[in-house]
């Protein structure tokens, strides 16, 4: 034991600095609600983390100092580098990586307490030993789930849903092992032959079911199976605070959880599917007939000089970002389009749809980075009464979010989405590489119809040349 080490588990102390760190957790949350002040939510968030983590250190009976600090300084050295390097395209498998890490240390912390106990010689009462297996089984379906995810959307392992006959069978039957060695352990853990490897079967079993159910996603529905698996290692972080009587784990682990599963429900929300859809549905399959006969349908295209001029001679333009933006790291150029305009006195202002990218935010993010004024940015609940009085659209890299078969075509896989509803503008300009559909796999009648004009290329380089056309004109 070190002088550090004084403080007692159970005294007024913890108590309060448990209730300063949560209420810190709590207003970063808060904080986040808005982009103005969120990086500054999400400090105050970490100041709240820190004080949880010295006062659990702080606390008689922590040991192995050497481990410890050896822990924090690799953690923070890995974390710091890799969260400087990352692109702002490869945030969600970030986040699924770290949001695995953290259901595996749970899972892990788990698996040592019952280790603890049980070489103890004691007998786990009812009351910690539930908590107990449900962190361990959560916290591991979240880390295999998780590195599955982080793996499809780092190109690792295939992106489209890898699925095994008989999967959903397999997967009832991992579940029904699981609870099955939950109540014999609950029956009978005591310090015998039996009840360590049960508890490590259990953990094997979970991790296996944490496979199945995330290889058969598309790696495109990752982003919401992220933010589900984050509400899981929440829930499981909240179980082991539980089992170890510790008041900040319990809080932090309620808030990732709850958050998570508003998040995940947002999101299901905005993409006009349920949960169990995407899910057990294999989304992201090829879909029928798309990526064929669209080419053969006429459409209008233009180059940059004459979507310079178009833009030049309007009142008001809207800008429409989707992932396409994010693809070609356009949206610094995009702000300097918007720059020149507004240079002519035309009025710009930024149409964001929820699900627009393939992250939560992404766009506010992108457009963040590039420093454009938040007031500039408005919900598609704000933008779209607008729209039908803006004289021309630009759509950068957006494809799915402008759809106008969400609204009239039912037999449509995006049927009932809202969109920005881009066809109400006078004039619509589209900025991609060619006429690919995007996430959904289906074509776009916005494309086709008479006051669209395509602008083909990568959206960094148009956007780019459109700027030079303003300079000139
Ligand atoms: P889409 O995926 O519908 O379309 C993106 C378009 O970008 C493509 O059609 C592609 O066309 C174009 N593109 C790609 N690279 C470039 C480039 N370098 N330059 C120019 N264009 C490019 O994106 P949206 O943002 O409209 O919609 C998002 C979709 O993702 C929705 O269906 C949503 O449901 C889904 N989703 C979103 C999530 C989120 O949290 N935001 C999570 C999971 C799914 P081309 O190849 O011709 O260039």
């Amino acid at each position: 034991m070190t002088p550090l080490a004084a403080l007692d588990p159970t005294g007024a102390p913890v108590g309060i600095l448990y209730i300063v760190a949560f209420s810190l957790f709590i207003y970063g949350i808060k904080l986040g609600t808005h982009p103005t002040s969120a990086r500054r939510g999400n400090g105050i968030a970490a100041l709240g983390m820190g004080v949880a983590v010295a006062t659990t250190l702080a606390q008689k009976g922590i040991g192995n100092w050497g481990i410890i600090i050896a822990g924090i300084v690799i953690g923070s050295i890995v974390g710091a580098v890799a969260s400087k390097r990352v692109k702002m395209t490869a945030m969600p498998q970030m986040v699924a990586l770290y949001n695995g890490l953290g259901g595996g240390a749970i899972a892990l912390i788990a698996w040592s307490e019952y280790r603890h106990w049980i070489h103890a010689g004691e007998t786990v009462s009812l009351e910690i030993l539930i908590p107990t297996l449900l962190a361990m089984v959560i916290g591991s379906i979240s880390f295999w789930g998780s590195s599955i995810a982080f793996g499809k959307l780092q190109e690792l392992i295939p992106g489209q849903p890898v699925g095994l006959p008989g999967q959903k069978i397999l997967n009832g039957f991992l579940l029904l092992a699981l609870i099955a060695g939950g109540v014999a352990l609950a029956m009978n853990n005591g310090p015998d032959d039996f009840s360590q490897p049960l508890f490590i079967g259990m953990l094997v079993a979970a991790a296996a079911l944490g496979l199945m159910v995330v290889l058969p996603i598309g790696g495109a529905d990752m982003p919401v199976v992220i933010a589900l698996l984050n509400a899981f290692t929440g829930l499981s972080a909240a179980a082991a605070g539980i089992a170890l009587d510790n008041t900040a784990l319990i809080v932090g682990g309620t808030l990732v959880g709850s958050s998570g599963t508003i998040l995940t429900l947002e999101m299901a929300k905005a993409m006009n599917r349920s949960v169990a859809n995407i899910l057990f549905a294999g989304f992201g399959s090829p879909v029928a007939g798309a990526g064929g006969d669209q080419e053969q349908r006429p459409h209008r295209s233009m180059n940059a000089q004459d979507a310079a001029i178009q833009l030049a001679y309007a009142d008001s333009v809207v800008i429409v970002p989707g992932y396409g933006l994010a693809v070609a790291q356009a949206q610094h150029a995009v702000r300097e389009m918007a720059d020149e305009l507004k240079k002519k006195g035309v009025s710009v202002n930024y149409a964001i749809h929820p699900v627009a990218g393939r992250m939560p935010g992404h766009m506010n993010v992108l457009l963040a980075e590039a420093d454009v004024p938040y007031e500039q940015l408005k919900e598609m609940d704000e933008i779209n009464p607008e729209l039908s009085q803006t004289d021309v659209c630009v759509v950068i890299g957006a494809n799915d979010v402008t759809n106008p078969a969400a609204k009239t075509d039912e037999s449509s896989p995006i049927y009932g989405m809202p969109i920005i509803e881009v066809d109400q503008a006078q004039q619509v300009l589209v900025l991609k590489r060619s006429m690919s559909p995007g996430f959904a796999g289906i074509d776009n009648d916005l494309f086709y119809d008479p006051k669209t004009a395509m602008v083909f290329g990568d959206a960094k380089a148009i956007v780019s040349e459109i700027v030079q056309e303003l300079g000139s004109l």
